[in-house]
């Protein structure tokens, strides 16, 4: 059997939904949801809410602890080329590699195309 893990959401336990509702009459308790996986937040949150209440509560100082952003940062022209493609009259798949500053253009094979380290980014 896999390992359960829990949501970390905040707030989990405090939504009212009978897959929450654990226990023996009597004693029954929402819960914190427990799965296998989870889609949300890296595989940390079972559902959109629970990671948003996670971030309105935790999300400054998360971003404190990792450092704050203080000045924007600058995509240069060296490191502005975006893949994408588009189809010519014969309805082929033209891949190529788009300069967003300068709009220059250069053709790509779909192997460059499809390969995570092929890149004319200079960093
Ligand atoms: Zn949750």
């Amino acid at each position: 059997m896999s390992e359960l893990k829990l949501c970390q959401g905040s707030r989990c336990h405090t939504y009212n939904t009978k897959d929450r509702l654990k226990g023996v009459k009597g004693s029954k308790t929402f819960q914190t949801r427990r799965r296998s996986s989870m889609y949300y937040g890296s595989g940390n949150f079972c559902s959109m809410n629970c990671y948003n209440d996670w971030a309105e509560t935790f999300i400054d100082r998360a971003i404190d602890h990792f450092g704050r952003l203080t000045e924007p940062k600058h995509l240069t022209e060296q490191n502005a080329w975006q893949k994408t493609y588009d189809w010519n009259s014969n309805d082929e798949t033209l891949y190529v590699y788009r300069n967003g500053i300068t709009k220059e253009e250069r053709p790509l094979t779909k192997q460059q195309y499809h390969d995570q380290n092929y890149t004319l980014n200079t960093s």
